[in-house]
């Protein structure tokens, strides 16, 4: 079947695209793209007012599959995906068992294709267990189709098996992304120490344990050659270590979330448990730091470490309650309102850090609008306004920071491989 996306701005950053043209598809790939394309015989997208961009990528969700699903599974993360614009998500493995072998690797992809709403890749684990102490199989897990190797969940402690991961990992001409939080400096921290953590007599997580980490990451990829991923960028003195890294040529990439860049340890105080993440919500001096990254390149994608949980988990203490929350249906509204909005960061830019660059990082399809390309597409409505509502969420994970916040901007529909399968909020399949 053919579609016409019609009358829309289209916004690709890998071809320096932005203009009013038509989209023509057909059996899954862009195969016409031009100024008033007229094609009586295809089913009409109508875009006229909406920006249409190539399918978001989202390289840090938390599926939970297998073991987990009482949080989220393949089949409610990628609807919620769908309905927050995305077509393809990376799952990560601290799951139940760990993904650290080729037959998990193998098998999630699979159950992707036939439960998945959106493009499902998966990341294998850099340790057997993810427990730090011996590499899981990652040769035959880039064999198996991983996109890249992650113990994100905590550090890699070990220098010596980073040290290996990297080596390895290499050889293949992939990633590692490290969740960079030194151990002994966080462990017992709920929130970032600082003022407002000292005001409300609670336990810290220290800036600097996460610069620690990157200091550390950057000196085992320099001296590897290998490439580093750094996951949720959110202290100023790692946007700084990275930044250097790059002028001195080190294989390093970075990623940055939108609670990191919208909310702060002062949104803690009132201790609502949808606030704990790790890393923590920082200070306002670190938020700038993170949007003089991002603005400057030193930060190169937008993710959403998308961490559902059960709402009786969650409904418990501060301290007592896990880290992270549901992401997919949040983060463009989020971005969109936070970024463009202010007059910060424009439509292009935006699209880039969400979809071109995080497909050439990580050598995926889609990230481009042009003949031949998947046809991987989604459009947003930059200027609708919505209020966050957890009820109408996808994902199993109800807990939001930005529950009952009015955003502005939303994705109205998602196609994938050419099929319509959101349109208005709805999930088609
Ligand atoms: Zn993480």
């Amino acid at each position: 079947m053919k579609r016409l996306v019609k009358g829309g701005r289209v916004i690709s950053p890998a071809q320096n695209l932005d203009a009013s043209v038509d989209i023509v598809i057909e059996d899954g790939k862009i195969v016409q793209i031009g100024p008033d394309i007229m094609c009586p015989e295809a089913e009409l997208i109508d875009a006229a007012g909406l920006v249409v961009a190539p399918g978001l990528i989202d390289m840090h969700v938390h599926l939970r599959e297998p073991g987990l699903e009482a949080k989220e599974d393949i089949y409610s993360g990628s609807r919620a995906a769908a309905a927050g614009g995305f077509t393809t998500i990376a799952c990560m493995p601290n799951t139940k068992p760990v993904i650290d072998n080729a037959i998990l690797v193998s098998g999630l992809i699979r159950q992707g294709k036939l439960e998945g709403a959106v493009n499902i890749k998966v990341i294998g684990a850099l340790s057997k267990g993810q427990e730090g102490k011996e590499l899981a199989e990652i040769g035959d897990m880039i064999y198996a189709g991983a996109v890249a190797i992650s113990d994100d969940g905590h550090w890699v402690n070990n220098a010596k098996l980073m040290r290996l991961g990297l080596e390895y990992t290499g050889m293949f001409h992939k990633t590692i992304i490290s969740h960079a939080e030194e151990d002994s400096l966080v462990a017992e921290g709920v929130m970032h120490e600082g003022a407002v953590s000292a005001m409300l007599g609670m336990k810290g997580r220290p800036a600097v344990a996460e610069d620690i980490a990157v200091a550390r990451d950057i000196m085992l990829a320099e001296y590897t050659g290998a490439s580093l991923h750094v996951a949720h960028v959110s202290s100023r003195g790692a946007v700084e270590l990275i930044r250097q890294a790059k002028q001195r040529g080190v294989k390093v990439t970075a990623e940055v979330t939108p609670q990191h860049l919208a909310l702060t340890d002062a949104d803690v105080t009132g201790f609502n448990t949808a606030m704990k993440v790790n890393p923590p919500l920082r200070s306002r001096d670190h938020v700038e730091a993170l949007l003089e990254g991002l603005k400057d390149g030193t930060l190169d994608i937008l993710v959403t470490d998308h961490a559902p949980h059960a709402f009786e988990e969650k409904d418990v203490e501060f301290r007592y309650a896990p880290s992270g929350f549901a992401g997919l249906e949040t983060s463009l509204g989020v971005i969109l309102t936070a970024l463009y909005h202010t007059g910060q960061f424009t439509l292009p830019e935006i699209i880039r850090f969400m979809s071109a660059r995080p497909a050439a990082l990580f050598g995926l399809d889609g990230g481009q609008l042009i003949p031949g390309a998947v046809a991987d597409i989604t459009l947003i409505d930059p200027d609708r306004e919505w209020t966050v509502d957890s009820r109408n969420f996808y994902t199993k994970g109800k807990a939001t920071p930005f529950e009952g916040k009015k955003l502005k901007g939303k994705a109205v529909a998602t196609i994938v491989a050419g099929n319509l399968i959101m349109q208005n909020g709805e999930v088609k399949i």
